[in-house]
């Protein structure tokens, strides 16, 4: 036996930021130490996601998750136990077999993720390793200096996020990029969390100047109902202004249009009922088109839905030149679905959430398909989050393009950038 040598892996039910239950798992170590993990849940979950599994019993309104607790502390522990924590390829593969469905759907992906995420961490206890400089090196994600994410602020909550009007799901401010100098000593990534910050608070008093609600959604973003969703945006603009960062050349814009939820399958067309607009694949993709000539927008998230591939190759022939377009319902985080991606000329960049797939492994490989095509790799939280802080070690290990954590606001938010912070001041 090794001081590497899963003794236990045990799960409890605990609550996410929404208040519903998720799970943490736990795996111990001998010599006393022990590492925790535990896994968010979406609301606008896409179709071809791996299962989180729920009881769908009376405890909760059918949301426990007592079911996949107990294939923690029974199957997945038995066949983990006496394995070397560090063996996470081993360990995936082992928990990807053990399930042995195509979306996990017999042990869910919310008991094998945690348990994946929590070898991990606990494999980092010994020696007493930073996270991210353990998954660099164990995937070996070739990198000459660890590099720091630009994170995206969803500071504008609407679709299934909010209780608005606002038909799109998040409007956010993207600081623009900064040549990155570690050895200057300069701390970027602390001073894009201001920036992100200064607007998210000047855009509270914009608000509230013009009457608006200032109560947030999901992901701490404001939310109140609105007259248009071009007003949201102008007003972003005028609290970015206001805040003294440039619109364009110090702060650009972003949406997750969220669309799949707005898109009628059988009439093959979006409706946004805000602004009273139905739209073919086509026409939405002329109204990016348009926006993007009078604003400074620099990345469009799931612009059209998760099964559009006709559009989306539309899309990316018109704008793919100008705009990251991001693949996260369509893409899934599923080296499958990205890899049709690549082969058809569909986006440009992807988001990377590890609970769409399930383990640490499969997230690595699918990051890694990623860059070797150039797609940009944006890490992702979900609208269901918790204080743990993983995303932000795996955005650093990786060297992910951006992260996408939600407002400058709320705990389980600024979890992550607060850990970006401090691996920020460790590696100056
Ligand atoms: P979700 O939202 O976690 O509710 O899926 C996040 C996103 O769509 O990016
Ligand atoms: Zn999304």
């Amino acid at each position: 036996m090794s001081k590497f040598t899963i003794q236990k892996v045990s799960a409890r039910e605990i609550l996410d930021s929404r208040g519903n239950p998720t799970i943490e798992v736990r795996v111990d170590l001998p010599n006393k130490l022990s590492a925790k993990a535990s896994v968010p849940s979406g609301a606008s979950t896409g179709i071809h996601e791996a299962l989180e599994l729920r009881d769908k019993e009376k405890r909760y309104k059918g949301k426990g998750v007592l079911k996949a607790i107990k294939n923690v502390n029974i199957s997945i522990n038995r066949s983990l136990k006496g394995m070397d924590a560090r063996e996470q390829e081993k360990i995936d593969k082992k928990l990807i077999k053990l399930d042995g469905t195509n979306n996990k759907k017999r042990l869910g992906a919310n008991a094998i993720l945690g348990a994946s995420l929590a070898c991990a961490r606990a494999a980092t206890t010994v020696k007493k390793q930073p996270l991210y400089d353990y998954i660099n090196k164990s995937y070996k994600l070739q990198t000459t200096s660890y590099q720091l994410p630009i994170p995206m602020f969803n500071i504008f909550n609407g679709g299934k996020h909010a209780d608005t009007n606002l038909d799109f799901q998040e409007f956010m401010v993207i600081p623009m990029p900064k040549k990155m100098n570690n050895k200057s000593g300069k701390k970027v990534f602390a001073e894009n969390v201001r920036m992100g910050s200064e607007i998210f608070h000047e855009l509270g008093r914009v608000l509230k100047e013009r009457g608006l609600d200032t109560d947030v959604g999901n992901e701490g973003g404001y939310a109140p109902d609105i007259c248009s969703s071009i007003q949201a945006l102008d007003m972003i603009m005028a609290a970015s202004t206001r805040a003294g960062y440039i619109p364009g050349v110090q702060v650009g814009l972003g949406t997750d249009v969220g669309s799949s939820v707005l898109y009628d399958k059988t009439k093959k067309k979006y409706i946004f009922r805000l602004d009273k607009a139905v739209f073919t694949n086509s026409t939405l993709t002329g109204l990016y088109h348009e926006w993007l000539r009078e604003y400074p927008f620099v990345l469009i998230e799931d612009g059209l839905a998760e099964d559009d591939w006709e559009g989306w190759k539309e899309l990316t022939h018109v704008l793919g030149n100008d705009l990251l377009l991001v693949g996260d319902d369509l893409f899934v985080t599923n080296k499958k679905r990205l890899q049709r991606g690549i082969k058809e000329n569909v986006a440009n960049s992807i988001l990377i959430k590890p609970n769409q797939v399930g383990t640490l492994t499969e997230t690595i490989e699918c990051i890694k398909l990623a860059k070797k095509n150039d797609y940009k790799i944006i890490v992702s939280h979900r609208s269901g989050e918790t204080t743990d802080d993983f995303i932000a070690d795996l955005a650093v290990a990786a060297g992910a393009d951006y992260i996408k954590a939600g407002a400058p606001n709320r705990g389980e938010r600024v979890a992550k950038y607060n850990r970006l912070m401090e691996i920020e001041e460790e590696l100056n």
